[in-house]
């Protein structure tokens, strides 16, 4: 059979790592070129109507022909978009890895932040908490740009790596710029022109300092490179890599920003040295708003299809209320922006339960769903019937049989009757902000259910296709114990139970006794997964994908990077009706339902993790 997902196809991705522009050969003071440059106009096509794609303004303006004229455009692009965010408050997470240097892999996280908030993009661009006793310093954090200060150690601002989704949210024009064109570049589909961009002398401090890559259609943005000039003495702006994704018609999103900053080489004195990846999403969320959330409550959420109107059994009642405290979690972790609607991943997984189900002759009243958390750090929890399953944790799992050892997990939960969340069918419980889930709702089990879930899990995936396959998922819990101290925040479950207790993976942690020595240095030896490698998640409506990608071949143990984070390279191409950029098509491997076929590829399964 096939596999689950492609493994390490995107490895390619990290090593083209982005190379910072080098903004300071360009003189300063040079004068603005303001001889006519061949820029191309924009021949309309007609698979794409011309009113679909330009932003409001767009429209009825003339073709530029200068280079100052193309500037002139971008930033009224920039402009437009600031205007057409600013009602709009995104998801913005920040996960952060400090690094240390290991003599053989290399930088290597050392300890590691993760932060979560809501943007508002209205004013200026402040945000807001998801997790508890962050933000203390909030009105100091709303003034700081992207930068982070000496002062007690190094802190943090989480503000600061979602800085960069604009050039310059108040002052981004020639008055304060200037604008150097370098040249021309293709961004996977999408033709780019690239301008280098130094402050004016006198344009003050927290002035974006870099290049900038504008399609050449709309001469919207679609990257940023670069950091804020002029730091001050106790504090740097750190350098960040901006991507935006073209997933409406006449916008272009921001998306992820990678920023990194450290220097390994001989005799370097590292003040700080991290790398962290920052996503937004939600895009399309509903503002949380009080008024809001009350014309949100629902009145009724059971359908009655039984005109007979008879009374429900106890029991058939105790499973209907289970029902609706689950409907209700989904509906309001989805509304939060935390759950990805329903799709393509999802088949994935929930075939993987079939096999389990199948092959153990599991038979429940509702059948098991599965739905992924649109968050980084590894986690599951189950509550009714519904698994749910971290993007995060899918991406490091290194092939189909730990995601079975993943789920299995949480379907012994269910089929052990450990249903937690009954609280939520009362419908006063989902009224919070999204701010707030975290404190409103949680699914940790009892240890006595958290071990008798693993017994359970176990005896299923020994009776299941996955029996043969369990060496790779224990080499993944023995990657995982070999980086939890390390890795705290990222292994900090929000809603359901940890898998490390103090650094200890506890976890499925039997199957990490039984398999195969880690080695770092066997190249075909992958227990874990960099983050970001498998789950694509848009931005603008949530949907999860299966990334493809090529496979691309590991040449030391330094390409495993195992539970790390590297810089993105999203593959740019313009928005179509047809089909937006992370349209679902199903050109994601997909796993086969039989589980009879499963077991008879279990060594061809195992070879293929180059
Ligand atoms: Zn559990």
């Amino acid at each position: 059979m096939r596999k689950v997902m492609s493994n390490m196809n995107w490895m390619i991705l990290a090593l083209l790592a982005v190379t910072m522009t080098a903004v300071a050969q360009q003189s300063a003071s040079a004068p603005q070129n303001p001889q006519p440059v061949a820029v191309t106009p924009t021949e309309p096509t007609a698979a794409q109507p011309s009113q679909a794609q330009p932003g409001p303004a767009q429209a009825n303006l003339a073709p530029p022909t200068t280079m100052d004229q193309v500037v002139d455009r971008v930033v009224l692009r920039e402009k437009e978009l600031i205007k057409f965010l600013a009602p709009r408050t995104p998801i913005v997470e920040t996960y952060l890895q400090n690094l240390t240097q290991d003599p053989q892999l290399g930088p290597v996280p050392q300890d590691d932040h993760y932060f979560l908030g809501r943007m508002d993009l209205s004013q200026s661009i402040d945000r807001s908490d998801y997790l508890q006793d962050k933000g203390k310093d909030e009105g100091m954090e709303k003034h700081l740009l992207g930068e982070f200060t000496k002062k007690f150690k190094f802190q943090y601002q989480p503000l600061g790596f979602s800085w960069m989704i604009f050039v310059d949210r108040n002052d981004f024009d020639r008055q304060h710029y200037d604008f150097h064109y370098a040249r021309r570049e293709f961004l996977g589909d999408v033709r780019c022109l690239i301008f280098d961009l130094t402050p004016k002398k006198d344009a003050g401090r927290g002035r974006f300092l870099g290049r900038i890559w504008v399609e050449d259609q709309d001469f919207s943005i679609v990257r940023l490179n670069g950091t804020y000039a002029r730091p001050t003495r106790n504090s740097y702006y750190f350098h960040m890599d901006s991507w935006r994704l073209n997933l409406i018609p006449g916008y272009w999103v921001p998306s992820y920003i990678y920023s990194e900053e450290g220097d390994f080489t001989a005799g370097a004195k590292n003040k700080i040295a991290f790398k962290a990846q920052t996503r937004m999403w939600g895009y399309n969320l509903k503002t949380g708003t009080a008024a809001d959330e009350l014309t949100n409550i629902r009145v009724d959420s059971v359908k009655d299809d039984t005109p007979t109107a008879q009374d429900a059994t106890p029991l058939a009642a105790e499973r209907e209320w289970q029902q609706q405290a689950e409907d209700n979690v989904v509906e309001r972790l989805e509304r939060a922006g935390l759950l990805a609607p329903e799709g393509d991943v999802d088949k994935i997984l929930q075939t993987v339960v079939n096999n389990l189900e199948i092959t153990n002759n599991i038979e429940l009243p509702r059948p098991v769903r599965t739905r992924v958390l649109t968050t980084s750090p590894l986690e599951t929890f189950s509550v009714g019937n519904t698994i749910v399953v971290s993007r995060g944790l899918i991406d490091v799992l290194p092939d189909e049989g730990s995601l079975a050892m993943v789920l299995s997990h949480e379907l012994a939960h269910i089929v052990l009757g450990h249903n937690l969340g009954s609280q939520y069918a009362f419908n006063d419980r989902m009224l919070f902000s999204d701010e707030a889930t975290y404190q409103n709702l949680g699914f940790k089990h009892i240890p006595e259910e958290e071990t008798a879930a693993d017994k359970k899990a176990i005896e299923m995936l020994k009776a299941s296709p996955y029996a043969q396959k369990l060496e790779t998922a224990g080499l993944f819990i023995k990657a995982l114990q070999a980086r939890a101290p390390q890795l705290s925040a990222l292994l900090q479950a929000h809603l359901g139970n940890n898998i490390t207790e103090n650094g200890t993976v506890t976890r499925m942690a039997q199957l990490g006794t039984s398999a195969p020595a880690l080695d770092w240095n066997k190249l075909d030896q992958i227990a874990a997964l960099p983050l970001g490698g498998r789950v694509k998640l848009n931005p603008w409506d949530d949907k999860v994908e299966i990334v493809k990608a090529q496979p691309v071949a590991i040449t030391s143990a330094r390409d495993k990077m195992p539970f790390e984070v590297t810089p993105f390279f999203p593959r740019l191409s313009r928005y179509s009706a047809a089909g937006a950029p992370t349209a679902t098509t199903a050109a994601a491997p997909t796993t086969t339902t039989a589980p009879a076929t499963t077991t008879t590829a279990a060594n061809a399964d195992s070879s293929a993790t180059n």
